[in-house]
């Protein structure tokens, strides 16, 4: 058997009864083996964080409406979708809608909502495989749930999951067709859980690491990685390749378009990632691999929610373990850090997560004052930027021009500067940046005459 390669379509590219039918023409287009792993129809995990909120909420009539409203989406779906099928189809969606009824006929509890989170996967996969036999193209559904597991801490073994995965695939020695769940998993206690939005690029390049493919590749409604924020910036364009690095970094802080977990399993067996577009298929997209070609500024991407914690304290600040005991606090209550700058005085630090952040002001308030900023953006500009060293700064702070800058984080790695702004001004940075980093011609003449 040829080297075996993990194909990821996302929630547009199965949305429509003829997105669907485009992903199977496009996996049949050779006979090479193939796990095809697959997302929620689009809209489908929202509608169910949306049951979930309204179930947690007490609001019964709510639960039932949305209920309803995504029943009659799936029936208009396996109706336009599948013609012999559509009974078996009809049988899938009634046994996974008892479920969703079920679940949320009896009270809330954490458990129970991620298992209706998982509701989404379960069914598009079923759907597909119905779709594929319909089509007489034979293919083997592997449950993800009975592969994908994270321990205690939430991570995945991947050996594990190897072995499971070789095992399922063994068992069906004579398929080269493969398919599975995304974002869905087991937990440490055998439950339903899930890999967070966006998981099921995650879950390819688990699975890719643990085959060893040839390939993960990312299929979605755009045609690769591009250089700036699609949904904000006009005239963004694909870029041809990244290094592992440049991509998490990117996928990290905020290009939607990859699950920032994505890329570690990657790198780590070095398996290439494509990222290519369902809708146009011949389009080059973007190779992302331990290539790095080296020069210049690649790409913005930029993530909200951010929380900006200052701890000030003329006293003992540089005291002999002041940060350890700083950084423990964020250790006790798990609280990871994004970026991180210091003064003589003072220390700023970053975190995306508010869950403990009450617990972790009172605790820093033992050493110093603490100051907090809602509403921050990290704006990170990647590439490989030791080649440009000579400037670079200038060129980024030139481009942001008069807008607001609160932290600078520049030599933690040489693929990455990240400035933290307000989320208002988000927008703006973007643009400038675009304009300052990327077409250097429309920077006017006064400001670049130093260069
Ligand atoms: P899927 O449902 O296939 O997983 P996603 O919506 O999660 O697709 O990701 C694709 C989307 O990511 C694109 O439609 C685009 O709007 C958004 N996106 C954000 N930043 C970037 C970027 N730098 N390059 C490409 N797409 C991006
Ligand atoms: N369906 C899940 C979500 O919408 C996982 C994914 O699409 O990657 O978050
Ligand atoms: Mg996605």
């Amino acid at each position: 058997m040829s080297k075996i390669r993990v194909l990821k379509f996302g929630g547009t590219s199965v949305g429509a009864p003829e997105r669907m039918r485009q992903v199977a023409r496009l996996i049949s287009r050779d006979d090479h083996p193939k796990i095809v792993v697959l997302s929620a129809l689009s809209g489908t995990t929202n509608c169910l964080v949306s049951i979930g909120e309204s179930w947690k909420a007490l609001k019964p009539t709510e639960v039932e409406q949305q209920i309803e409203t995504l029943y009659d989406h799936y029936l208009n779906f396996i109706n336009e979708l599948l013609s012999k099928e559509r009974t078996a189809g009809k049988t899938v969606i009634d046994e996974h809608f008892d479920q969703i009824r079920k679940l949320t006929a009896v009270s809330f509890n954490r458990s129970s909502n991620r298992e209706l989170l998982a509701q989404g996967e379960l069914m598009s996969t079923k759907l597909f495989t119905l779709y594929l036999r319909e089509i007489e193209k034979d293919a083997q559904l592997i449950p993800a749930l009975e592969v994908v597991s994270t321990d205690e801490n939430g991570e995945p073994d991947i050996d594990l999951i190897s072995a499971r995965i070789k095992r399922k695939i063994g068992d069906s020695s004579n398929k080269s067709l493969f398919i599975t769940q995304g974002y869905i998993c087991r937990n440490h206690l055998g439950e339903i859980d899930n890999l967070k939005r966006g998981g099921s690029d995650y879950t390819a390049s688990l699975l890719g690491a643990a085959v060893n493919a040839k390939a993960v590749e990312i299929w979605t409604d755009i045609d690769g990685m591009h250089n700036n924020d699609p949904r904000i910036v006009p005239d963004t364009y694909p870029l041809k390749e990244l290094s592992f690095d440049e991509a998490a970094e990117l996928a990290y802080f905020g290009a939607k378009i990859l699950h920032p977990n994505t890329i570690w399993p990657a790198k780590k067996y070095n398996i290439p990632v494509k990222l290519l577009n369902t809708m146009a298929p011949q389009a080059r997209g973007t190779v992302i691999s331990s290539v790095s070609t080296p020069g210049s500024i690649k790409a913005v991407a930029a993530k909200d929610g951010i929380i900006a914690i200052k701890i000030k304290s003329s006293r003992m600040l540089l005291a002999y373990g002041f940060m350890r005991r700083i950084f423990e606090i964020f250790e006790q209550f798990k609280v990871p850090i994004d970026m991180i700058t210091t003064s003589e005085v003072a220390v700023s630090l970053t975190i995306d997560d508010d869950e403990n952040l009450d617990a972790v002001v009172d605790a820093l308030k033992r050493y110093g004052e603490v100051a907090i900023d809602k509403n921050m953006t990290i704006v990170c500009i990647v590439g490989d930027l030791i080649s440009e060293e000579i400037g670079l700064i200038k060129k980024v702070l030139r481009s942001i021009g008069d807008q607001p800058v609160r932290m600078i984080s520049y030599g933690g790695s040489r693929n990455n500067i990240s400035i933290l702004i307000p989320t208002k001004s988000k927008k703006e940075v973007l643009l400038s940046l675009n304009r300052g980093l990327f077409a250097p011609e429309e920077i006017p003449a006064q400001n670049s005459q130093h260069n």
